[in-house]
């Protein structure tokens, strides 16, 4: 019923790149007919030629939503259960529940922060945010090296949905770890969020796994635009690069505003602030900007109520925010 400025699902506030919007053509369209190739050739060959791995290194699937929910049923199903922690992606404790898996859940430390020495001997699937959501803290690639290493016999799953903006990507590891499996996806730093683009990069027997769930679910995940779109995006890195470095610059200015106002937000690498002010309950902050046209993501849960979750946008769109929230204070 009205405009709103649009912050609480962390997209990005920039178009996808001029050969996404491009590749999108009538022939495209009128191909639509036909079905999207089951084995994502080209894109996983894409991907595979970016990261320095073989195609076979590579799952591609309908978001890294998919590419989580087919890790948790082919890796954490196997009696010993998973790991992660108390905050984190709301999807991994549905998982969970949907394929009945033990959960050990792992609490951050007060600040938020992850101790990895409590992520060391587990002996079971291991699922990490990094950055951490709805946090926005990360984890060094040492740090995840140190995880990895000291569950030698469990599959780690390190979710990379925001690692673009500011931390350090584990990808590399996947060429050392057999049970290391990286997560990323085309939602956030690549302005795709609707075309439903995700993929996981590991070791080629966890890759098969994944297939193995994917040919027998649903073996045209990805529709014939996405796939495109896809390996489009990755021809114009430079593009998206720029993105980030915009995100990663109003989120500094943001961040400083907020704080000026009396905010605490946490060191977030990623394209969100979380954020709490002393003064202020944060469901009524919630609702209160909500009511001023502004949406941003609210976590009624333990430790975490009075934070709101704040998506990086433009300049003008947190010129909007803070305006109201000085308002509102
Ligand atoms: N992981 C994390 C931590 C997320 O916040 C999100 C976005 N909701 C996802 C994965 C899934 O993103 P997508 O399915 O759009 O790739």
């Amino acid at each position: 019923d009205q405009q709103y400025v649009k912050l609480n699902t962390n997209e990005s506030p920039y178009p996808p790149s001029a050969g996404v919007i491009a590749a999108l053509n009538n022939k495209e369209a009128a191909d639509l007919r036909l079905y999207s190739d089951p084995e994502c050739k080209e894109l996983k060959k894409a991907l595979a030629g970016y990261y320095g791995v073989e195609p076979e290194n590579v799952y591609v699937g309908n978001g890294s939503d998919e590419a989580l929910n087919f890790a948790f049923l082919s890796y954490a199903t196997d009696g010993r259960g998973v790991a992660f922690a108390d905050i984190t992606y709301g999807f991994y404790p549905v998982f969970a529940d949907l394929y009945h898996i033990p959960v050990q859940i792992v609490p951050l430390k007060p600040d938020f922060s992850i101790d990895p020495k409590d992520y060391y001997g587990l002996n079971k699937t291991i699922v990490i945010a990094n950055p951490n959501a709805p946090t926005g803290l990360a984890l060094s690639r040492d740090e995840m090296e140190g995880i990895i290493k000291a569950n030698p016999d469990s599959v780690v799953v390190v979710d990379e949905a925001y690692v673009d903006f500011g931390a350090e990507s584990c990808v590399e590891l996947t060429k050392t770890y057999p049970n290391l499996l990286v997560v990323q996806t085309f939602s956030k730093s690549r302005s795709m969020a609707g075309a439903r683009l995700g993929y996981a990069i590991g070791d080629a027997a966890l890759i098969q796994d994944l297939e193995a769930i994917r040919f027998s679910t649903n073996p045209y995940n990805v529709n014939r635009l996405t796939l495109r779109a896809g390996a489009a995006a990755l021809a114009e890195q430079d593009y998206y690069d720029a993105n980030c470095a915009a995100i990663v610059d109003t989120r500094a200015d943001t961040k400083r505003r907020l704080e000026a106002l009396g905010f605490t937000c946490t060191d977030s690498r990623a394209n969100f602030l979380f954020a709490r002010h002393p003064a202020a309950d944060g469901g009524d902050l919630y609702r209160r900007l909500k009511e001023r046209g502004v949406l941003v993501r609210r976590f009624d849960a333990p430790r975490i109520g009075d934070y709101i979750r704040i998506t990086i946008g433009t300049r003008a769109q947190m010129d909007a925010l803070l305006e109201r929230l000085e308002g509102l204070l």
